[in-house]
């Protein structure tokens, strides 16, 4: 009951801010500059502070726990397997999706876009090779300290399968892990209370700030992505959760929809991690250790709202500057989305850098990024939402096929 006014809470938070963003945006855009730097701005910054403080140590905690508790190294070995290449095939199907539905609608040749105007600094997209090398921390301290997820990961998955191995000799640690994990979640819960107001305010912001007449250019590219990710979210993950999960997936997206408030509000999978993996825990029954592996793994490296937003942003660049993909360069595009994807950082708009990457390696220009960015805050909104949902999906999938009453048992046993 009480869940359930609170996701009642949220989802008024998100409506009304959307409201009052727009009506000062249409009406008061002179009033606009002050609200948002003294109202909406703080309001909206202490909630994603507060969920951002949880995140490094709740992922930390729950990853130490989340494997030690999956017990053996094999097990281990085939949920990360299975995970990552659910994750794999499901970004490969977002980015076909995208391809697809851009080059049937054709959204680049629906307007007449400013291509001399058009001009976008790439430098900053770190390069996926990096990425992957990099995952091993040389020094945990300072992942834990700069939030390097990837490395987090790595290591807190050394540490839980060292738990394992070590049983009784680190007990006292394991117990520690636990109850720290304990405390996040209280906090989780606490925090949650004041997402109704951060809601309102995030949302106010970016409705406000948004230029409603670079809308009106854009609308073509907007509905195809927005089309995509309904798609995809009905058809792969709705498909997850029926066929592979034997499970309604109107259940699943009716239960999972405070999460993916929350994405949608603070465009960033990572801050919206405390929450995905509460609501999944809670109410989609997936037992702790495989939430507290998959959904952070995913937060991290699964992002198929953001690969979607990339192919539709890559036809339709090819599409306005008038220059035709053969299907060898179709394939690179999959190919470095599918990549990009996974460099890409759980924060708000990191997408459209990594949109860089694809662009260059067909040979388009990347300058191109300055005709969709201006609209990308709320296409950011959206892609997140679907980012953290096949996570989630990926999760029930998981758990109901490694045998959730088993783990379920063992996690009482323990
Ligand atoms: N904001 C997205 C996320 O956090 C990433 C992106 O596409 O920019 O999932």
């Amino acid at each position: 009951m009480k869940k359930k006014s609170l996701t009642v809470k949220v989802l008024t938070g998100l409506v009304l801010g959307a409201i009052v963003g727009l009506l000062i945006n249409l009406f008061a855009p002179g009033s606009f500059e002050t609200l948002n730097t003294y109202v909406f701005v703080p309001v909206g910054q202490i909630f994603l502070s507060l969920i951002n403080m949880l995140v490094v140590p709740l992922v930390f905690f729950s990853i130490v726990l989340g494997t030690a508790g999956l017990g053996d190294p094999a097990k281990l070995g085939r949920i990360g397997l299975k995970t990552i290449t659910y994750f794999l095939v499901t970004t490969t199907i977002a980015i076909v999706i995208g391809l697809s539905l851009a080059s049937v609608i054709q959204p680049g040749l629906a307007g007449d876009f400013d291509l001399q105007g058009a001009s976008f600094e790439s430098e900053e997209a770190p390069s996926v090779v990096d990425t992957l090398l990099n995952i091993i921390p040389s020094n945990p301290l300072a992942a834990l300290t700069e939030g390097n997820m990837l490395q987090i990961i790595v290591f807190a998955v050394f540490i839980g399968l060292a738990l394992t191995a070590l049983k009784e000799k680190t007990s006292g640690l394991l117990k520690l892990m636990e109850q720290g994990n304990e405390v996040m979640m209280y906090l989780v819960g606490i925090v949650m209370k004041f997402a109704p107001y951060g809601t309102f305010a995030l949302i106010a912001t970016a409705v406000g700030s948004q230029g409603f007449s670079a809308m009106k250019a854009m609308g073509a590219y907007m509905l195809v992505i927005l089309a995509a990710l309904a798609l995809h979210a009905a058809v792969t993950y709705g498909g997850t959760i029926a066929l592979l999960a034997k499970k309604n997936p109107i259940w699943f997206f009716k239960k999972f929809a405070p999460a993916m408030t929350v994405a949608f509000s603070t465009s960033s999978s990572t801050a919206t991690l405390p929450v995905s993996m509460e609501v999944a825990q809670k109410d989609l029954g997936v037992p702790k250790s495989v939430s507290s592996f998959v959904q952070p793994l995913g937060a991290t490296i699964n992002m198929d709202g953001t690969a979607i937003m990339q192919g539709v942003a890559t036809m339709f660049i090819a599409q306005a500057y008038g220059i035709d993909l053969t299907a060898m360069e179709l394939a690179t595009v999959v190919l470095t989305a599918v990549l990009a994807s996974i460099g890409t950082a759980g924060v708000p708009g990191v997408g459209l850098i990594m949109l860089a990457m694809v662009l260059s390696s067909v040979g388009l220009p990347v300058a191109g990024i300055g005709l969709v960015i201006g609209i990308d805050r709320l296409l950011d909104m959206t892609r997140t939402a679907v980012n953290i949902s096949g996570d989630a999906a990926c999760a029930v999938y998981v758990a109901e096929t490694e045998g959730k009453r088993e783990i379920r048992k063992q996690e009482a046993e323990a």
